[in-house]
């Protein structure tokens, strides 16, 4: 499916982002240039079409995806992105080899088959679901402790919790959330009040038409 799908522009809402919907994340961290700004834009005017099955949408799967600068190019944070900056972290390497901070936000409501709604669900829930396990697996370990289990059981307890919980399996669901994030696949973004995605040609022709109705 994936080899068929087509490059497809997306329309962009003219106004950024509010504010309070972008500072969270790493915007203070990002330092703009002249060059380079910092972008918080919102897709708009969708078919509802399947972006992924070309299949008519049951409904949308909200996304926020992340940009980084890679050079002259803000490129979208995925999990491969990620890994190869976590690998960099680990690996002593100087700084200015290190990928920068998020320079730009993308918000969409992606028209979505049932099955592309479930996977998203799916990843979401199994994302925090991981992330709220730590805390009682602590409480867990420390009344363990307390009325005095065998050795062994303590240790396979702390194990879990560290660094079973943390740091592993936070960074786990944190690789699950962009997942879920970053199923479509957007190309680098820029001040153009577009952006390209690769979509099911179906998805491709109905957003055609719908400019032509425009
Ligand atoms: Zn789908």
């Amino acid at each position: 499916m994936v080899g068929e799908d087509l490059s497809v522009r997306v329309r962009l809402a003219t106004e950024s982002l509010p504010e309070s919907e972008v500072v969270w994340g790493e915007k203070r961290r990002f330092n703009p240039t002249a060059a380079v700004r910092f972008l918080a834009r919102r897709v708009e005017g969708l078919p509802m079409v399947c972006v992924r099955h070309g299949v008519p949408a049951t409904g949308v799967v909200p996304a926020t995806i992340n940009f980084v600068q890679v050079g002259s190019v803000r490129m979208p944070r995925t999990v491969g992105l990620e890994l190869r900056k976590w690998a960099r972290e680990i690996i002593p390497i100087p700084p200015w080899f290190r990928l920068p901070d998020t320079s730009a936000k993308l918000r969409a409501d992606w028209p979505a088959c049932a099955a592309c709604i479930a996977r998203f669900r799916w990843l979401r829930q199994l994302a925090f679901g991981v992330l709220l396990a730590g805390p009682p697996a602590i409480v867990a370990l420390f009344l363990a402790a307390a009325v005095g289990v065998p050795h062994g059981v303590i240790v396979s307890l702390v194990v879990l919790c560290f660094p079973g919980w943390l740091p592993v399996g936070i960074g786990i669901s944190g690789l699950m959330l962009m997942a879920a994030n970053t199923d479509i696949k957007v190309e680098p973004i820029d001040e153009r009040p577009f952006v390209v995605i690769r979509a099911h040609p179906r998805f491709a022709d109905a957003t055609r038409s719908e400019r032509h109705a425009d």
